[in-house]
C-alpha cells in the first residue's frame, strides 16, 4: 500500500482537522463581545480574569494559518485583541508555500502590529548538493523580509524519504546545518512532529471523540493499524535527540510537542530541554480531558511552566473561506479557550461529552501564556502597555 502520498493528504494536525471541518468544540460563550476600540488594561487584581476581560487583554495566538490575503482574520484579531503568528507550512492541502509567503507579506504590510509570520522550506531535493545552500538562502531572505520563526512539519519523520528509501527523521545529520543556520538567524524553530498519542491507540483507548471518529473513518492515517510506520515513541526520541543536539536553538514544540496526553510527560520534556517552549495549538481538549480528572494537577502544571507555554489554536483561514462564518468560528474558539484558561466558569465540551470547569489561572500566568512568552520567544515588540 502506498501510504506516503495519502499520509500527506492528512490534516496538518488532528486538532486542525476539527477546525477545517468547521466543527470546533461547540463552545458556550458568554459576555465576551468584540471590543470596538482599545480599552484600558485592567487594573491588577488577585481575582482571575472574567469573560468581560477577554477583549480588553492583549493576546497572541502563536499558531494560526492565514492562507490568503483576505483581511477577515486580521479583522477578527483586532476585534478580539489578538496578535497572530501565521505559520507557513509545506502541507499539500494548503496553497503552495510560495502563495502562503505572498499572503503573509501582504498581511504583515497591512497590519505589522498584529500580523507576524513564520517561514518554512521544502524538503524537495534534500540530500542533493544544492539543497542546503538553497534552503539557507531562502531562510535568510525570509527572515530579512520579517519572518519571526521557521516551521518544520511532521512530513519530516512520517513522509519524506532519503535516497535509500528510509524515512527522514528530525535528527537526520542533513538537517543539522539548517538548524545551526536558523540559530544564527536568531529565530526559533517551530517543529510539529508526530501526531496526537491517540493516533497510535486502539479506538476504545482514545481520549477524545474527534480523534476516535476521524481515525475510524481514515484507516490509512491511523498509525495503530500501521506497525510498519514509526511509533510515537520513536518520533519523540528523534525529536528529543535533535533538541539535545542544538541546545542554543530556540525550539518551539508545536501542539504541546505531541505530548498533549499527559502533563507530567510534557513537564519532563520541558525540564530536560531548557531551550524548549511549546504552543497549545489544537490540543486544548486533551488538556481538558486531564483537568476533568484532576483539575488541580493541570492548573499546577500551567502555573509551574508559565514561562514555557504559548497560547495557540491552529485556526486556519482557507483561501475561499466565508468571512462571516470564519470570524464567528474564530471568535467562538478563542472565547471558549479564554473561558477555560482564564476564568473559573464551566462549559460543555462536546468532543469530551463533559462539562469542563475553567482553570481560573492567575492573571500574571494568563498574561504570560497569552502574550508575553510569545513576544519574548519571537523577538517582537511588547505592545500590551500601549493600550
Ligand atoms: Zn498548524
Amino acid at each position: 500500500m502506498n501510504l506516503v502520498p495519502r499520509m500527506l493528504a492528512m490534516c496538518a494536525s488532528m486538532g486542525f482537522l476539527a477546525l477545517a471541518a468547521c466543527s470546533p468544540p461547540a463552545p458556550q460563550v458568554g459576555g465576551a463581545a468584540p471590543a470596538a476600540a482599545a480599552a484600558p488594561k485592567p487594573v491588577a487584581s488577585d481575582a482571575p480574569y472574567s469573560l468581560a476581560d477577554f477583549a480588553k487583554v492583549r493576546k497572541f495566538d502563536a499558531h494560526v494559518h492565514a492562507n490568503g490575503a483576505d483581511p477577515m482574520f486580521l479583522q477578527q484579531a483586532r476585534a478580539d485583541n489578538f496578535e497572530l503568528l501565521s505559520i507557513n507550512v509545506d502541507y499539500p492541502d494548503f496553497p503552495g508555500i510560495e502563495l502562503q509567503h505572498v499572503a503573509a507579506l501582504q498581511l504583515a504590510k497591512d497590519d505589522p502590529q498584529r500580523f507576524h509570520w513564520a517561514a518554512t522550506f521544502s524538503m524537495k531535493g534534500f540530500g542533493t548538493p544544492d539543497w542546503l545552500a538553497r534552503t539557507n538562502k531562502r531562510l535568510d531572505d525570509e527572515v530579512a523580509e520579517g519572518a519571526s520563526a521557521v516551521k518544520v512539519w511532521k512530513n519530516i519523520g512520517m513522509v519524506e524519504k532519503d535516497a535509500k528509501g528510509q524515512l527522514i527523521k528530525l535528527d537526520d545529520p542533513g538537517l543539522s546545518p539548517v538548524a545551526d543556520h536558523i540559530q544564527s538567524l536568531g529565530v526559533p524553530l517551530i517543529a510539529h512532529q508526530a501526531e496526537p498519542y491517540n493516533c497510535w491507540l486502539p479506538l476504545d483507548k482514545m481520549t477524545t471523540d474527534n480523534d476516535r471518529e476521524y481515525f475510524s473513518k481514515h484507516p490509512d492515517y491511523y498509525m495503530y493499524l500501521h506497525p510498519e510506520m514509526p511509533s510515537h515513541e520513536d518520533l519523540m526520541a528523534a525529536r528529543d535527540r535533535f533538541v539535545a543536539a542544538h541546545p542554543q536553538l530556540k525550539f518551539v514544540g508545536a501542539h504541546m510537542a505531541s505530548l498533549e496526553y499527559d502533563v507530567d510527560v510534557l513537564a519532563a520534556f520541558l525540564d530536560r530541554y531548557p531551550n524548549a517552549t511549546v504552543d497549545l495549538a489544537a490540543r486544548m481538549s486533551q488538556v481538558q480531558y486531564q483537568s476533568i480528572r484532576n483539575r488541580e494537577k493541570v492548573r499546577d502544571f500551567f502555573i509551574r511552566y508559565q514561562d514555557r507555554l504559548m497560547y495557540g489554536t491552529d485556526l486556519t483561514q482557507a483561501p475561499d473561506a466565508d468571512p462571516v462564518v470564519f470570524k464567528a468560528e474564530a471568535h467562538a474558539y478563542w472565547s471558549s479557550d479564554w473561558r477555560y484558561l482564564a476564568t473559573g466558569q464551566s462549559q460543555r465540551i462536546e468532543m469530551l461529552k463533559a462539562d469542563v470547569p475553567g482553570l481560573a489561572l492567575p492573571r500574571e500566568v494568563i498574561d504570560k501564556i497569552y502574550y508575553r512568552n510569545a513576544v519574548r520567544e519571537f523577538g517582537l515588540k511588547d505592545q500590551s502597555a500601549a493600550l
